[in-house]
């Protein structure tokens, strides 16, 4: 069904399985992509890799006709720029992203990416510029190296490394019995929730997209291994366009540009420090996660908050 429309315009069109892209052939999709996208531009062909500029036009969207989840919902992302998203649960941040990736197409207004709406771009080469981290990785039966190598199948030995590098997951595979040989297991039970989402990011380094879309685990990590991933992707994301849902907002501060949503649209916007100027929703958020953190450290003496 992919690459065509299958909407008859009742309730929520489903265009893709919901699972990683295909990846066959992906990169020579993604440069007729770039290619097509810079021409269209005006610009010159270039091999550099330049982020994505993302706006959502007024998006309304529900899964079923009789519930809106996005309504009428404007945001606007500039290339290069990390964006975070964050608000309560169920306020539609991940379902957001679902139609950036076109998984579901908006009931009323537009997805753009470089200013073209997503349902005139063809979905192997929209997916193709875009990595996704998401909230459960799914690895296979096979290698480590297999694993991180469904980034991209053509991957060499050493850019698999690099990546695996990238992603901090080297001393984790070297304590692995048959290092990057090592078979991971039945949907990687052998390996940490950390190390899972470590794997989605070195694939991710292999992919070298254009946008970088991060959907935070609400899964407990801890603090440490937290911000070692956030680490890694704000190493991925620099130079393209990122948006990370979050959920901690410690993680998430210093990124170019945050929004908040609530009930399916933004209700504010800005950098960590306009946001808490504001005195909004977003500094009650802050303050409330703040006394959390504090009531946590005084319950447990052992330093797993720092
Ligand atoms: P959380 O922070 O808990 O992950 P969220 O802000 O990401 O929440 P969404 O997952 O986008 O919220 O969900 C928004 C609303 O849409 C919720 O009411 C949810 O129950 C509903 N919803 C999400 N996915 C589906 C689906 N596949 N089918 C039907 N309803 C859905």
């Amino acid at each position: 069904r992919s690459g065509s429309n299958a909407g008859g315009g009742n309730g929520a069109v489903l265009l893709d399985k919901p699972t990683l892209p295909t990846i066959s052939g992906e990169h020579a999709a993604a440069s007729q992509y770039a290619d097509r996208i810079e021409r269209s531009n005006g610009a010159s062909s270039s091999s550099c890799v330049r982020g994505l500029a993302v706006e959502m036009k007024g998006v309304h969207f529900g899964y079923s006709k009789d519930r809106e989840v996005l309504k009428g919902l404007d945001l606007k992302i500039e290339p290069g720029q990390s964006c975070a998203i964050v608000g309560p649960s169920g306020s539609g941040k991940s379902t957001l992203l679902r139609l950036i990736m076109r998984l579901y197409d908006v009931t009323k207004g537009a997805v753009l990416l470089d200013g073209h709406d997503v349902r005139s771009l063809v979905q192997a080469s929209l997916r193709s510029c875009v990595a996704v981290v998401p909230q459960d990785t799914v690895l296979f039966n096979s290698t480590i190296r297999e694993n991180i190598a469904y980034g991209r199948p053509t991957a060499s030995r050493e850019e698999i490394e690099q990546a695996a590098q990238m992603a901090q997951l080297t001393s984790a595979i070297k304590r692995m019995p048959d290092g990057y040989d090592t078979v991971v297991g039945e949907r990687g039970l052998k390996l940490s929730g950390g190390e899972k989402q470590r794997v989605a990011i070195a694939r991710a380094f292999l992919r070298a997209p254009r946008l970088l879309i991060g959907d935070e685990s609400t899964s407990a990590l801890d603090t440490a291994t937290e911000r070692g991933i956030m680490a890694s992707l704000k190493e991925l994301a620099a130079g393209r366009t990122s948006i990370f849902v979050a959920h901690r907002l410690s993680t998430i501060k210093d990124c170019d540009k945050i929004v908040v949503m609530s009930g399916g649209v933004v209700v504010e916007q800005g950098t960590h420090e306009e946001l808490l100027a504001g005195g909004q929703v977003y500094y009650d958020m802050w303050q409330t996660q703040a006394a959390n953190d504090e009531r946590l450290a005084s319950l447990c003496p052992c330093p797993i908050n720092g």
